[in-house]
Order: structure tokens, then sequence, then C-alpha cells
């Protein structure tokens, strides 16, 4: 849509960052995908950029195959880098969606900095959800290696078996969905990323949302708090 949530242009309104936050596998992805279609602003997933860089044969590439496969974090300056850079391009300047950034407190505070910087206000949506549904939920996922879309097994199988919908790309099982791996990125999400939860609670910035209800209800319930916060003139309320 060219214009902003309530379908009026957004020319001279405040544009909206929206940060999709949560632990690995509680339906960021999916839900930015959703919004992203809503409201025509792009989802930044740095977790796709990445994977896309390191497909490079070069010590960066190598080294960010070692470390996304290990399921620890990439460094605050690499991520500033590409945020910096990502959203700095056209297509975000009626808003965006950012899919797994933040991460870390340095990574917070780059994302204020940055929000000042371009005049746009913050919206952050926490999705909670229990960690044995997570080990579940990775386990069960597929993702798309073409367009960045997310599928799962159970409760949003692809119309055909390892095919996307969107692009028809071949779906794979991310490496870093395995056993090992996702019980790293919890202990990471959890010491590094879950304080972040307060960190923009304290901020006001923060909207809460119970992440094991079904997709549809979710992004519907979603949409009417993002809308409600944003105001007739496009500022953000808390
Ligand atoms: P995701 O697709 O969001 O689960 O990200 C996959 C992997 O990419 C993570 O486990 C990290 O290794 C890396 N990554 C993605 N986003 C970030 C970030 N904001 N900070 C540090 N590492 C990141």
């Amino acid at each position: 849509m060219a214009g902003g949530v309530h379908g009026r242009p957004r020319r001279n309104a405040v544009s909206v960052i929206l940060v999709m936050m949560g632990a690995p596998g509680a339906g960021k992805g999916t839900q930015a995908g959703l919004l992203s279609h809503r409201y025509g602003w792009p989802k930044i997933s740095t977790g796709d950029i990445l994977r896309e860089m390191s497909k490079a044969e070069t010590p960066v590439g190598r080294d960010l195959r070692r470390v996304q496969a290990s399921g620890q974090l990439v460094s605050d300056e690499i991520l500033a880098e590409i945020v910096k850079e990502r959203t700095s391009r056209e297509d975000c300047r009626d808003g965006y969606i950012l899919d797994g950034f933040p991460r870390t407190v340095t990574q917070a505070e780059l994302l204020l900095e940055l929000s000042r910087q371009q005049g746009r206000g913050v919206i952050v949506v926490n999705f909670a959800i229990r960690p044995e549904r997570l080990i579940e939920r990775l386990s069960r996922r597929l993702s798309c290696p073409g367009c960045g879309e997310v599928y799962s097994l159970t409760v949003r199988a692809p119309r055909q078996p390892d095919r996307c919908d969107r692009c028809g790309s071949e779906l794979t099982h991310r490496a870093d969905d395995e056993p090992e791996a996702i019980a790293r990125r919890l202990e990471v999400y959890q010491a590094q990323t879950e304080p972040l939860i307060g960190y923009f609670r304290d901020r006001k910035l923060l909207l809460e949302m119970q992440g094991e209800q079904p997709v549809n209800s979710l992004f519907e319930e979603l949409v009417r708090n993002i809308e409600s916060r944003v105001g007739r003139a496009g500022e953000i309320s808390a």
C-alpha cells in the first residue's frame, strides 16, 4: 500500500520503525512478512542478510558461516553497518520492519539513535512464548532461501511440499535449526536479547503480544494494537 497505516499517503507524516522481538521461533519472521504485505514497508531480516553475505567464499563469508551455524551472535559493528546501509535506501522512506534486530543493548542504542536521525517513531513488538513450544516450532520450520518466507510443517505448511508458495524456490531446513544450535541460540537469546524487553518497556516503546495464538488472530490483534499507537498525525503514542 502506498499510504500509511490508515491508508492515507504518509509523505508528511512521521514514519515508523516496527521492531519484531522474541526468541528464535516465536513467530517474528511470519508476522513481519504479513505486516510488510499489509503496509508496503520492507521487512528487513538481519538473519537473511547475514545468510546471504555468508555465501561468499571470502574470509568474512567463512567467518559468518561459522558464527551463524554455532548459534552465536555476529558482532555489533557488522550489524551497525548492515542496518545503517539498508535502512537508508529509498524503499524505507515510509517506514520499515526490523526482524531480528536489535539483539544486544548496543544494537538497541543504535536503533534509537537511528530513529532520532531518521525522524521516525519506534514500536517494538515482543512475542512471548514458552521455551518448549519454541523447540517444537524450530525443529518443524522450513525457510525459503529465495525470498525469506517462513513455513511450519504443523501450522503453516506450504501448498506444495518443499516449494515456496511465493517464489517457487526449494524450501530448506536451516542448519541452525538443528537441536544443538537451537539450544545455543536460546541461551544466547536469554543472556543478550531478553534484557531488551525491560529496556524498551522502560522507554514506553514496547507492545507485548501473546505469541502462542494462531498466526491469523495474532496478526489481527497486532494490527489493531499498532494502529491504535499511530495517532492521527502519525505520531507514536505509548
Ligand atoms: P535469525 O534468522 O534472525 O534467527 O538469525 C540467524 C543468525 O544470524 C543468528 O543466530 C546470528 O548468528 C545472526 N544474526 C541475525 N541477526 C543478528 C543480530 N541482530 N545481531 C547479531 N547476530 C545476528
